[in-house]
């Protein structure tokens, strides 16, 4: 199998796992080869191995063998990091060794795995983190606290949806750290491998060296905290190692995929504490930084590869205006844009871009409802939203009425009865009028023609 069915596979398995566990558990496989039904991966603890083993290796078996591949069995071999190894000295891997003389950092024990921070990628620094309006806030907090001056926002709280730069921004953080000040312990890791080395030392009755390790941190990040709702024991930990780190100044900085005050079955004392420092979101993107993005990404690509894919102009900002809030995908499309122009020989143009992404345009492309067009209607227009749908006839209604039905026929999958029943329940035989109308004004009446491309813009944004 090649490195690029592998890929294919992963996106299988974000879809079957989610992305909480994607990008914890599946997202750092290597995988290295397949041999008499047994596929072989590299993995950076064997702790990863180990979980990914006991929770996912069923789903993975069964997407191999979808794809053809005859797997029966995985393998996961622990392999050091090199790649964080070479290009940071002092990486925040291991911490509390001092106090800890009997774990080895090279004997793969699982008391070893409690110790060891969770791989940093060594693609999200500060660098390659692009800043607009959506951002800048989340980011200037970021490297506020990464100079480590004297300390004022604790805990930093970053909170914002899927694949808007959290995760990032946090790395980002770590390794600007660890540059600055290679004696500082940072521990970095997500909520759910916290909970699962906690569990772990409960298992192993290796509490203490648990509690201990964690609170002999200087700085600890915690991502994804929204995973620890709803799970008791690993929220009193939390808590209370917390508690000790702040009581001690020392640094936490945490994220989540919504504000402190809106995650469920978040106990309430950790709610405030969560929020007594600087809570900072992430909003969704807009298009000038998903085209920034895009822009950064294509030449940090094209400095990356031998070959020199040229992007015909156009392109990128139709995927800035097409693909919606998230990096991730956005970053998905222009990979494979490379890889598919390699792959067939053909130029990076429209035409490429609408073959090869089909799926992706189709699947970000935002539903809009019947509603949404009547009141954007009514907005235009300035009238209100209940005459558009009620029984008024004059001209002044009627037509913005007839643009409303003629918009929710083109732009909705509803049919000519449906549209009808939300219009104050009338026949489907007025829409049917009602859209041929429009079709024919919008030839003769340059006006409408507008009116109706203006309105479209706002519903398509
Ligand atoms: P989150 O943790 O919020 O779900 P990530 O930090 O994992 O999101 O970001 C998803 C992807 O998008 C990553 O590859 C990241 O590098 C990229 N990304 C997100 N925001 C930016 C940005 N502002 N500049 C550059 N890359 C970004
Ligand atoms: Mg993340």
């Amino acid at each position: 199998m090649t490195q690029d069915k592998w890929c294919q596979l992963k996106q299988q398995l974000l879809t079957s796992v989610g992305h909480n566990h994607y990008a914890s558990w599946i997202e750092p496989l290597v995988l290295s080869s397949i041999d008499s039904g047994e596929a072989v991966f590299k993995v950076p603890t064997a702790f990863l191995g180990s979980y990914v083993n006991q929770n996912f290796s069923d789903q993975i078996i069964r997407h191999f063998n979808e794809a053809g591949e005859r797997v029966r069995s995985l393998r996961f071999e622990t392999v050091e990091n090199r790649r964080f190894q070479k290009t940071k000295k002092n990486a925040p891997q291991k911490i509390g060794e001092p106090n800890n003389k009997t774990h080895d950092a090279n004997t793969p024990t699982s008391q070893n795995d409690i110790l060891k921070a969770a791989p940093l990628d060594s693609r999200f620094t500060f660098e390659t983190f692009v800043v607009g309006k959506p951002n800048e806030l989340a980011h200037a907090a970021a490297r506020h606290v990464a100079e480590g001056g004297p300390l004022s926002f604790n805990p930093l709280f970053l909170y914002g949806g899927v694949g808007l730069g959290k995760t990032h921004l946090m790395h980002a953080i770590a390794w600007e750290l660890q540059d600055q000040k290679p004696k500082l312990n940072v521990l970095y890791l997500s909520a759910e491998q916290f909970m699962y080395r906690f569990v772990q030392a409960l298992r192993e009755r290796k509490i203490m060296d648990f509690k201990h390790i964690f609170r002999s941190v200087d700085v600890l990040m915690v991502d994804d905290v929204q995973f620890i709702a709803g799970k008791e024991s690993t929220q009193e930990e939390f808590f209370h190692t917390f508690n000790v780190l702040i009581d001690q100044n020392k640094q936490i900085i945490i994220s989540a995929d919504r504000a402190p005050g809106e995650i469920k079955e978040l106990e309430n004392r950790i709610k405030s504490r969560l929020q007594c420092g600087l809570v900072v979101d992430l909003h969704p993107t807009d298009y000038e930084l998903r085209l920034g993005i895009l822009q950064t990404k294509v030449a940090q690509h094209l400095a990356n590869s031998f070959s020199k894919q040229e992007i015909a102009d156009g392109v990128l900002e139709f995927l800035a205006h097409r693909i919606s809030t998230n990096v991730r995908v956005l970053e998905g499309a222009l990979t494979r844009l490379f890889a598919f122009s390699l792959l067939v020989g053909r130029p990076i143009d429209m035409d490429l871009t609408q073959d090869c992404l089909a799926d992706v345009l189709r699947a970000s492309s935002r539903k809009i409802t019947v509603d949404e067009i009547q009141r954007q209607v009514a907005d235009y227009y300035n009238i209100k939203l209940s005459d558009i749908i009620g029984p008024k006839r004059t001209r002044a209604f009627a037509r913005p009425r007839q643009i409303a039905m003629y918009l929710s026929k083109q732009l909705t999958a509803r049919s000519m009865p449906e549209i009808g029943r939300r219009f104050g329940g009338r026949d489907h035989t007025t829409v049917m009028h009602g859209v041929r109308r429009i079709e024919e004004l919008k030839t003769t009446n340059g006006q409408v023609a507008d009116d109706i491309e203006m309105i479209r813009r706002v519903l398509e944004a």
